[in-house]
C-alpha cells in the first residue's frame, strides 16, 4: 500500500523541533518506516528524515541509488576530512547550496529490528547521512552557511548557465545532486523571466488605459503630446513579451523531454 505523506516545506518550526530516539521496534516503526520510504521515491529524493514529514523520531531514509537503506537513532561517531559540495533537501526544493561536510564518517545506529549496526560512509553517503541526521537536531543545511556565503551563493546560482553546469558533468556520484541544482536554476530563471514579463504586461495594458483616458482631455493640454511614440512603446513592450514567452515556452518543454 503506497501511503506517501506530505513534506514540510520552507522555514517550520516543526523543522526546528529535535526528535527523540525510536525505544520501542513495533508495527508504529515499521508502519513510519514504509511512510518514509514511499514519500522517498515518490519525491525522487536522496534522503528523508520522519520531522520532515513531522513525526519527532530519530528515522532516516536514505537512497543513492543502490535501493533505500533505513536509519535509526543515527550518531555520528567519527568524522574525518571536509569536502565543500552541492545539496539540496525536500524541505526546501527550490535551493542548492555549497556546504561543507565530513568526507568520511563512521555512524552508529540501529536497523528496523533494533540491532546495532555500524556503517562506514564516505562523499555523497556521508554527505546524506550528516544532511538526515541535522534534521534529527532540527538544523538545516543552510545553517551550515554564514548569511554572507548564503547569499552570495544564491545570487550566483540565478546567473549560473547552463553551459557552465555543463561542463561540471563528468560522472561522479554527486551528479545526482548537481542534477538536481541545475533543476533549481533552471526553475529560477524560469521564475524570473515569467515575472519580468508579467510585470510588462501589467505596464502595457496600464499605459494603453492611461492614453485612452489622457486622448479625451487633449483639447486642455498647451503642448502636443507624442501619441505615436507612446503607441509604439506598447508595440515594443507586446512584441518584448511575446519573445520572452517564447523562450520561457520552449525550455519548458525541453525539461520534461530531458527528464529520466
Ligand atoms: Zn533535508
Amino acid at each position: 500500500m503506497m501511503s506517501v505523506q506530505q513534506i514540510l516545506q520552507g522555514e517550520s518550526p516543526e523543522l526546528r523541533q529535535s526528535s527523540s530516539p525510536v525505544t520501542e521496534f513495533d508495527q508504529e516503526l515499521d508502519e513510519l518506516l514504509e511512510n518514509l520510504k514511499d514519500t522517498l521515491q515518490a519525491n525522487r529524493g536522496l534522503g528523508l528524515s520522519a520531522p520532515q514529514v513531522g513525526v519527532h523520531k530519530q528515522v532516516v531514509v536514505i537512497d543513492i541509488g543502490q535501493g533505500i537503506e533505513a536509519f535509526i537513532n543515527p550518531k555520528i561517531i567519527a568524522s574525518f576530512g571536509q569536502v565543500s559540495e552541492y545539496e539540496s533537501c525536500l524541505s526546501f526544493p527550490d535551493y542548492t547550496l555549497k556546504v561543507s561536510r565530513p568526507q568520511r564518517i563512521t555512524v552508529d545506529a540501529h536497523d528496523d529490528q533494533g540491532h546495532l549496526v555500524h556503517i562506514d560512509a564516505t562523499d555523497l553517503l556521508a554527505r546524506i547521512i550528516c544532511h538526515e541526521i541535522d534534521h534529527l537536531n532540527g538544523v538545516l543545511f543552510f545553517d551550515h552557511l554564514s548569511e554572507e556565503d548564503l547569499y552570495s551563493q544564491l545570487l550566483e546560482n540565478s546567473f549560473v548557465t547552463d553551459a557552465e553546469t555543463e561542463s561540471h558533468d563528468a560522472p561522479s556520484p554527486s551528479d545526482a545532486v548537481r542534477s538536481v541544482k541545475q533543476e533549481a536554476i533552471q526553475k529560477a530563471v524560469q521564475e524570473e523571466l515569467q515575472l519580468s514579463i508579467d510585470m510588462l504586461s501589467e505596464l502595457s495594458w496600464k499605459l494603453v488605459l492611461s492614453l485612452e483616458i489622457l486622448k479625451d482631455y487633449e483639447h486642455l493640454f498647451s503642448q502636443t503630446v507624442d501619441w505615436d511614440a507612446l503607441r509604439k512603446a506598447t508595440d515594443t513592450m507586446d512584441q518584448t513579451i511575446a519573445t520572452v514567452q517564447v523562450c520561457i515556452d520552449s525550455n519548458s518543454t525541453t525539461d520534461s523531454s530531458e527528464e529520466r
